[in-house]
């Protein structure tokens, strides 16, 4: 299966270029493999470089590290959320359980950012659920009763208030929340690349072709080499299926994003010289929408089964279209061609939107599955599914496994049918705040 990036993600061409990439070119043992070098993969490889400084660890990725969904995702480090994708999460229990586990992501990534001084835009907004349908209320009025019992800070904002902190007058109803972060994910995840402990070693352009457990032994094949591991770490989210992971509980989604350039100082002036802010959206399939604090503009307003997983320029373009017209249809004094680039990238689900955290097999561990959480998830899932890899248990791994496991998804080609039908009859709903 083929794992390849577009170059198209604004977040990627901020940083500096990495160089000095090293790839798989002859056969290896290790203690420890990893496979991806996300922030889930990249958080085990920091804290198993913590827990055994003398053993050999090896993680891998099929591109550059931390240029997938890590990279390429909006930037939400939430406390709460509304929908999971396209899916809402209504009963109390089990919102409690899952905003618990987002409660320790949150802490997971502020500690890292602490600890190593990482500089990645961090902002504590807060974000917006806000729709143009009026009728929305009602929906936000629900959640607002599920943010107060659960003691979440929140407010119902009126059209007015909400037009001039968010520059636009689109919006009829919206919900504040004091809790979660905006901030810059390339630069969160290159500073997990930057801090790998020594005793790490990360091969990056080498994908994994195929895996086999022999007794004591997990054998991995790539292009160029074998690395034979005592225990193995999958964390390719997106990826977990097609490497024959958790096959009957995962699927990939593939997102697409466009951000502007920096507006003008007069354009930034025509919009009412907001602070920065973030929207997600009432409606499932609506589009999320951030003003970054250097005044670029963010969308992303689809979700789509998309095979292969790489998007051609031309499919790019297509979505790149829609959201230009997200763009116009809030901020119609915008010129046309402020778009700067457009990428896609792989996020996986679970019909029931929990996550995967499991020991699979003797020395085989996966975790995934965040679906728009996986800035804090993926972190705190990183370190400990490390941690369980080593036989410990943690606070945070009982309130990860309180949640409920993921169900099982029918097989192809009633899957794709069922998701597609799925995600059209919310597009339809959403219409309007696409
Ligand atoms: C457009 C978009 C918007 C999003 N917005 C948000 C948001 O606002 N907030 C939020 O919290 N989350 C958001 N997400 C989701 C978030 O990005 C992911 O949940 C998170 O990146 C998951 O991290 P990860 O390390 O598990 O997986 P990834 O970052 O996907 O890393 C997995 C790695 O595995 C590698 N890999 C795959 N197959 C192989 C193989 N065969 N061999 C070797 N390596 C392989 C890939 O190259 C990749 O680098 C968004 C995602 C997208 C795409």
């Amino acid at each position: 299966m083929e794992v390849t990036n577009d170059n198209g993600c604004s977040w990627v061409q901020d940083l500096i270029s990495r160089t000095n990439f090293k790839a798989i070119q002859s056969n290896e043992d290790c203690e420890w493999l990893i496979i991806g070098a996300g922030y889930t993969g990249l958080s085990a490889a920091r804290k198993l470089g913590q827990l055994y400084p003398n053993q050999k660890i090896i993680i891998v990725d099929a591109q550059l590290a931390g240029e997938g969904a890590s990279s390429r995702n909006s930037g939400y480090l939430v406390d709460t959320t509304l929908n999971d994708g396209f899916t809402s999460n209504k009963e109390l229990d089990n919102y409690k359980k899952k905003a618990d586990i987002y409660d320790l992501g949150i802490n997971a990534v502020k500690k890292f950012i602490n600890q190593y001084q990482v500089d990645c835009d961090w902002n504590e907004c807060g974000k917006y659920f806000a729709s143009s349908k009026k009728e929305d209320a009602k929906i936000l009025r629900n959640f607002s009763d599920t943010l107060a019992k659960l003691d979440f800070e929140h407010n119902l904002l009126s059209k007015n208030e909400l037009s001039k902190r968010l520059g636009t007058n689109f919006y009829n109803v919206a919900l504040h929340t004091k809790g979660g972060v905006l901030l810059h994910p390339g630069k969160l995840v290159r500073a997990m690349i930057d801090v790998l402990p020594k005793n790490i070693c990360l091969y990056e352009n080498s994908s994994l072709l195929n895996w086999n457990k022999t007794k004591d032994l997990i054998s991995c094949e790539f292009k160029n080499g074998k690395i034979n591991a005592k225990k193995i770490i999958f964390a390719t989210n997106g990826f977990l299926k097609s490497l024959g992971i958790k096959s009957n509980y995962n699927f990939p989604i593939t997102l697409t994003a466009s951000m502007t350039r920096p507006l003008t100082d007069d354009e930034f002036k025509s919009i009412g010289q907001p602070k920065e802010w973030g929207v997600l959206p009432v409606r499932p399939m609506g589009a999320t929408i951030r003003l970054t604090k250097d005044r670029r503009i963010l969308i992303r307003n689809t979700a789509e089964v998309h095979n292969p997983f790489k998007m051609s320029k031309l499919n790019l373009d297509k979505r790149s279209i829609n959201q230009k017209i997200g763009i116009k249809k809030r901020f119609p004094q915008l010129p046309d061609d402020i778009i700067q680039s457009t990428w896609s990238g792989i996020v996986s689900r679970t019909r029931n939107s929990s996550q995967i955290f499991e020991k699979i097999d003797t020395n085989i561990f996966a975790a995934g599955c965040y679906n728009g959480s996986g800035i804090g998830v993926g972190t705190l899932f990183g370190e400990q599914i490390a941690i369980k890899a080593n036989n410990e248990n943690t606070k945070e791994i009982e309130t990860i496994e309180a949640r409920n496991k993921p169900t099982w998804l029918p097989p192809q080609p009633f899957l794709n049918l069922g998701i597609k039908t799925r995600l059209f009859y919310e597009r339809i709903r959403a219409k309007s705040d696409i």
